[in-house]
């Protein structure tokens, strides 16, 4: 049973909106770019192995938390790509989906990846990351008096990240293997009948918190109105007798001022002024600016001019 879904997540559906706003000869285009393919090919990789799991047909009661996010008493941060709960064990696991030849050297605590050029990338720990909410989740069902290994794996979600020296004996393998592994698991920890892990999986979901990660956005520099789905690059659509219209490919956009809503939510904030939905919607009248406020999920709050507006979650 899943009791958290993986969802996009918010840096990526901002870098999303940005790259679409954002001329491609600014000086960070690229790096946004480069950001946001490789959060979406992460994001598809973690999917990929959600959809495997699926496949397998596990005979007892089980709970899936997908990319986990929480912070410890010391206010760092944990994100767990998915937390597998049964009675045999708690499983953490960290997903990777990256191509190339991957090479790991513990005691200098490096993971590089060779591609085809023969460049050489160097990546984040995996294994220290995950020793690290082993820790965390240690402490907390020792806290809640509960007897459960915690394992921990990093899965990866393509064939084409080759694993070479370095990772012998490591609990890194590819998602094929994951029957193999959950087997083998089962085969060395009894399960635990009088555990109750629905309580536990239910402890770590109110203990969620939605982490931020900031992404500078360089909003003076951004496209701003009512943009074109179909055409793209900063096509600005036409305010005319109550409907959004494209002048170039002739799209009437019904989803436009919504779509632009969330966009602002995004890249902006929370808080909505009229100068600022203005500024972003590309208005020049503050009264059709007020009567297409009227027509969004806004919560108002003061009065005239000190009135302001919330985007309704
Ligand atoms: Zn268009």
């Amino acid at each position: 049973m899943i009791l958290l879904e993986r969802q996009t997540s918010e840096t990526q559906k901002m870098l999303e909106a940005l790259v679409q706003r954002l001329p491609i000869s600014h000086s960070k285009y690229t790096l946004y770019c480069e950001h946001l393919r490789r959060l979406q090919a992460g994001f598809a990789g973690e999917q990929f192995v959600d959809a495997k799991w699926l496949e397998l047909d596990l005979p007892f009661p089980h709970y899936f938390l997908h990319d986990f996010q929480t912070m410890n008493d010391f206010g760092s941060t944990h994100q767990m790509d998915t937390v597998f709960l049964c009675p045999h064990f708690v499983l953490i696991l960290e997903i990777k989906n990256i191509t190339g030849k991957l090479s790991y050297d513990a005691s200098f605590a490096q993971l590089t990846r060779t591609i085809a050029d023969d460049t050489v990338e160097g990546m984040t720990d995996p294994f220290l990351q995950l020793e690290r909410h082993v820790v965390w989740m240690k402490k907390l069902l020792q806290k809640e008096r509960i007897d459960l290994p915690v394992l921990h794996a990093v899965v990866l979600a393509t064939k084409n990240g080759i694993l070479t020296k370095g990772f012998d004996g490591l609990p890194i393998f590819h998602v094929a293997g994951l029957r193999f592994y959950l087997q083998k698991w089962m085969e060395r920890h009894q399960p635990r009948v009088r555990v109750d892990l629905l309580r536990f999986a239910n402890l770590l979901l109110s203990l969620q918190t939605k982490l931020k990660k900031e992404v500078e956005v360089p909003f003076k520099e951004i496209v701003k109105g009512v943009l074109c789905p179909q055409c793209g690059s900063g096509q600005r659509l036409k305010y005319h007798y109550k409907k959004w219209i494209c002048p170039r490919c002739g799209l009437v956009d019904r989803d436009a001022l919504i779509r632009s809503l969330e966009e602002y939510r995004l890249l902006v904030g929370q808080q909505v002024t009229n100068r600022s939905f203005r500024e972003f919607f590309g208005i020049d009248s503050p009264d059709l600016a007020y009567k297409l406020m009227q027509q969004l999920p806004l919560k108002a709050e003061g009065v005239k001019k000190h009135r302001k507006y919330w985007i309704k979650e």
